[in-house]
């Protein structure tokens, strides 16, 4: 078997002609959506990613700006800064770009955002919805993990929910990012589900639980994690990670993801690649998500939000949902 490739740039278009749409249609009515980030030190990846949400924003007429603070800042300056661009009624999203420097800590950054800012549902109150399966955010990566499954599900004309309902779903990789809300999603459809991590791989369970797997998500961060012996033939495969590698031929660097890509690809029905997977659909998800909280924003008296009170009671899930 040579599975069919999952392509994440073409769904990524199609999604972008969408948020395209809202972002002119927004901006009409006087409320242009506005992204924000915050960069705090010089990681490699998270400058790397700044610059693609960056490009991608201005290209499509959102507004955008970055706080970026030096990697010694004190976990003050950058809670500081998180609530500083939630003030900012000119900002409707707001991105913490990981990995923090390590006297900061995540938890409390994440507390500092705005839940009806909080585009990737990190706010304990926006974490614990998406669990309940009621999200007012659906994070961009999760989400375009589904999005790419539900494109390539619903293709021919079948029905994703009754696959999702027949199938066991693995998840390797248990972030509170990534990993966690994977396994929320895969719940609110239905499927039976399994989540593994690296205590799993230490304890010699992986396989067991890969090789049983009808639709198997990894995100790890180990290039190469899992093998075609680590998977069932006729999974659908989505490989989540990305991770930089030097090739010992020529020296130079490139991406990988956490699956022997050739290797599954011969068992697999179908694969997601790396690079040209998740990833770009990540970023324009992580865009849909910037507009969907600008509506929110009008929708939500701003009186009753400058004085603490609650907005009024909203049905957000069509909004935003995956
Ligand atoms: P993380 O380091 O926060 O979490 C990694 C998870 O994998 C943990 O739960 C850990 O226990 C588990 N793990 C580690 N080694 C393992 C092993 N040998 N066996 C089984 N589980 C193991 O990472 P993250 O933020 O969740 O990111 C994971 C990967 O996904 C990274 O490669 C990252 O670059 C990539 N990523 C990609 C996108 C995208 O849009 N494509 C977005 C975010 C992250």
């Amino acid at each position: 078997m040579t599975a069919e490739l999952i392509d994440g740039r073409s769904c990524a278009a199609r999604l972008r002609e969408q948020v395209q749409a809202d972002v002119r249609e927004l901006t009409a009515r006087g409320a242009r959506p506005g992204l924000a980030t915050v960069l705090a030190g010089d990681s490699y990846p998270a400058r790397a990613y700044e610059r693609r949400v960056r490009d991608l924003a201005e290209s499509l007429g959102c507004r955008y700006s970055c706080v970026a603070l030096p990697g010694d800042a004190a976990e003050a300056d950058v809670v500081a800064a998180v609530g500083g661009l939630c003030a900012d009624p000119r900002v409707s999203g707001v991105l913490v770009l990981r990995p923090l420097p390590p006297q900061v800590s995540e938890a409390a950054v994440y507390r500092a955002l705005d839940p009806l800012k909080d585009i990737e549902a990190v706010h304990p109150v926006n974490a614990g919805l998406l669990a309940l399966e009621r999200p007012r955010f659906v994070p961009s990566t999760p989400a375009s993990v589904f999005h790419l499954l539900d494109t390539y599900l619903s293709r021919d004309g079948r029905d994703p929910g009754e696959v999702y309902r027949r199938s066991r779903v693995v998840v390797v990789g248990r972030s509170a990012n990534v990993g966690k809300p994977v396994v929320s999603l895969a719940m609110a459809r239905g499927a039976t589900v399994v989540s593994c991590d690296v205590h799993s791989a230490r304890a010699g369970l992986l396989r067991e639980h890969t090789t049983a797997a009808d639709i198997l998500v990894v995100a790890a961060g180990v290039p190469g994690l899992l093998r075609g012996v680590d998977v069932k033939p006729g999974v659908i495969a989505v490989d989540v990670g990305i991770n930089a590698v030097h090739d010992e031929m020529t020296g130079a660097v490139r991406l990988v993801g956490d699956l022997d890509h050739d290797s599954v690809a011969r068992r697999a029905a179908a694969i997601t690649p790396v690079p040209g997977g998740v990833g770009p659909v990540t970023y324009t998800w992580l865009l849909r998500n910037t507009v969907a909280a600008a509506r929110l924003a009008l929708a939500t008296d701003p009186v009753r939000r400058a004085k603490g009170l609650p907005g009024p009671e909203l049905d957000v899930r069509e909004l935003v949902s995956a």
